[in-house]
């Protein structure tokens, strides 16, 4: 593929937690994974809990550095940048959502959303504007002035999901964000999520067999190791 197709690429990626620890025992936690995800494309990452999915987002989000491997994010090999850069790139061009929402208490949902915006120096009026208009697109341009405490789940991780694409990212992370809900809002807010996303390229990290029901394709981890990489699949 040429490299402007692939928004994200792991090459032979290896994570062993607690190397360089006083603890002797470690995990791998991922081992010699291998794959590619097209730009625009929406990827399922299932496996059971312990598979290694959270650790895969993590890395591919800069937020974790692999003991080996190369990870390809828009171009860019994060593992030959320096923690700044890679913050940086973060920032800029990656949105997360998260199983337990993690949105501040003491913020109304709207300014919720518009805090991603804040670090970039974007206006207090254009960050106002952004945020009406993204909580609209997740339906809940009625519920802008509710605390999170005031939300149903449901409701919280839709404006998360609002949050991660504030700053217009063009790749979206997402680990098991339908962990804390019910089977019905998890399916609908799998398929918000994937909607509202549009033409970004998407990750879904989850136990939830479902998810391949809105993505275009599934990757299996399982003890840490791809059961099929980089392949196009026909799950049923
Ligand atoms: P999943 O998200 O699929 O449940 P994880 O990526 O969280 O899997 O974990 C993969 C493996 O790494 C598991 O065996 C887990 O116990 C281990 N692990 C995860 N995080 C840590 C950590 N911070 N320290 C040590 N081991 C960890
Ligand atoms: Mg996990």
């Amino acid at each position: 593929m040429e490299p402007s197709s692939v928004a994200v690429g792991c090459e032979r990626v290896t994570h062993e937690y607690g190397t360089g620890s006083t603890v002797s025992r470690t995990v791998t936690a991922l081992r010699d994974v291998s794959f590619e995800v097209a730009t625009g494309e929406v990827v399922g990452l299932v496996g059971p809990s312990g598979s290694g999915k959270s650790t895969a987002l993590h890395i591919i989000g800069g937020l974790l550095e692999p003991n080996n491997g190369t990870v390809d994010v828009l171009g860019t090999d994060l593992t030959a940048l320096s923690g700044a850069k890679r913050t940086r790139l973060r920032r800029d061009h990656i949105g997360f959502v998260f199983q337990q929402f993690h949105l501040l208490p003491a913020l109304s949902a709207r300014d919720n959303v518009a805090l991603p915006l804040i670090e970039r120096g974007v206006s207090r009026r254009e960050r106002q504007r952004r945020a009406a208009e993204l909580l609209e697109q997740v339906g809940l341009d009625d519920r802008m002035d509710h605390l999170p405490s005031e939300l149903s789940g449901g409701e919280q991780q839709r404006v998360a999901i609002a949050r991660a694409l504030v700053a217009d990212p063009e790749v979206v992370l997402a680990d098991e964000p339908t962990g804390e809900l019910d089977t019905g809002t998890g399916a609908r807010v799998l398929e918000l999520l994937v909607d509202v996303a549009d033409e970004r390229t998407v990750l879904i990290a989850t136990h939830d067999e479902r998810a391949m029901a809105v993505t275009d394709r599934v990757l299996r981890l399982l003890d840490g190791e791809m059961r099929q990489a980089g392949q196009f699949s026909d799950e049923q």
